[in-house]
């Protein structure tokens, strides 16, 4: 099983060094469904920014997935129109530039939804309900019963995003594997009926194992806008101490003089993913490195509120600059508006191309001359 993984793994990713030889153009984007959160950050949005500022990418597409959030937030499209901005601000407040990316609302551009509607020949029921993530995701969201169409074949509409910008490189975290994986499967099909028309594309993770798939701040699995278990970017100071203080950790753990497992415990997994050695030197210089408060910890002898207040004062140095910037930002939202507007009509002449190149390789560009 771990084999398969691994091997799974090793097919369908490319890590950041491999990059360089490829064409450069990547696509990622976000579902509007709430703010985001330190497992973006960290996942995807972190990477996303050094991939822009790294000078190596020809076109990089940043796509606020609106459609696919109201795949599962049908019921609530305020939630969803209110989140749009949420998440710009975040982009910007990361160090997203719209001069360097193009920004779009996945809305608006029709075209995806029409090179959706072609690449669902492709692909099969038991092929959509034999995805790991969407089965995972349909638990959640009790929605194993009575199944929503628009949920099951969210991946296909997803190989619309991707290929529509002919990215080569999609920076996700790791729960994108099987959306990545399926999106291959699509254009492979694609191309070998109609001829080579559509780029294959590869998912860069994290390099950073604790980084793939941050757990909640309650030790589930997954930090996630759905589950409530996130610390969100834009937190207030005051709101990071009181999550991080409250976190889960290792249960067993009850006296400091317990031995205690830093594997399975979020505030370690956080570190790994947070701290730098100059946060020892700053806050903890009694210890030279994670790997020694690590083995303290998991001697016994190591107090999780100490664990704690380390962690929050790295939190706190990580995130007030962000938080900072997008309370700048979001004092001008017109101005917002304004970059996703220009980014949305920027995506649509891009996809266009695409759709007329898919039209022309499936036979149905009848009036291409016409125009
Ligand atoms: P939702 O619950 O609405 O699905 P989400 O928190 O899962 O929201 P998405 O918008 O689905 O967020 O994911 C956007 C990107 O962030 C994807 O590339 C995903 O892999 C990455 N990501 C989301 N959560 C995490 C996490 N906890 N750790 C690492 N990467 C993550
Ligand atoms: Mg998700």
């Amino acid at each position: 099983m771990l084999k398969n993984h691994a091997a799974y793994t090793m097919r369908s990713t490319q890590r950041l060094g491999k990059v360089n030889s490829m064409k450069n153009v990547i696509l990622t984007g976000d579902r509007p469904t709430g703010k985001l959160h330190i497992g973006h950050y960290v996942g995807s949005l972190r990477r996303r920014v050094e991939m822009q500022n790294s000078g190596k990418f020809e076109k990089i597409y940043i796509m606020i997935a609106d459609a696919q959030a109201l795949t599962d937030n049908f019921d609530n499209p305020d939630k969803v129109r209110a989140n749009i901005t949420e998440v710009a601000l975040d982009y910007l407040a990361c160090g997203l530039d719209p001069k360097k990316s193009t920004i779009f609302i996945q809305s608006h551009v029709a075209e995806l939804t029409e090179l959706t509607f072609y690449y669902m020949n492709l692909v099969t029921l038991s092929r959509l309900e034999r995805n790991p993530t969407v089965k995972t995701e349909l638990k959640l969201r009790n929605f194993e019963s009575s199944i929503p169409m628009g949920f099951l074949t969210y991946p296909v509409s997803q190989t619309a995003d991707i290929t529509a910008f002919k990215a080569d490189t999609v920076p996700v975290g790791e729960d994108q594997l099987p959306m990545l994986e399926q999106a291959r499967e699509i254009v492979r099909s694609f191309n070998n009926l109609y001829g080579e028309t559509l780029i294959e594309p590869k998912a860069v993770l994290p390099e950073n194992k604790s980084c793939l798939r941050l757990p909640g701040t309650d030790g589930m699995a997954k930090m996630s806008k759905s589950l409530g278990n996130c610390i969100y970017l834009s937190d207030s100071a005051d709101e990071i101490k009181r999550k991080v203080m409250g976190m889960y950790t290792d249960p067993n753990h009850i006296k400091v003089t317990d031995p205690g497992d830093t594997k399975n415990n979020p505030t370690f997994i956080y570190l790994d993913a947070f701290s730098k050695p100059e946060h020892f030197e700053r806050y903890l210089p009694e210890y030279a490195n994670l790997d020694e408060l690590k083995a303290h910890y998991e001697r016994g002898g190591l107090g999780d509120m100490k664990v704690k207040k380390f962690l929050n004062a790295v939190m706190q140095e990580t995130l007030e600059p962000i938080r900072t910037r997008r309370e700048e930002l979001a004092k001008d939202l017109p101005a917002i508006w304004d970059i996703l507007y220009e980014g949305s009509k920027k995506a649509q002449a891009v996809a266009a191309e695409t759709l007329a190149d898919v039209k022309k390789a499936m036979k149905i560009d009848y009036f291409a001359d016409r125009k």
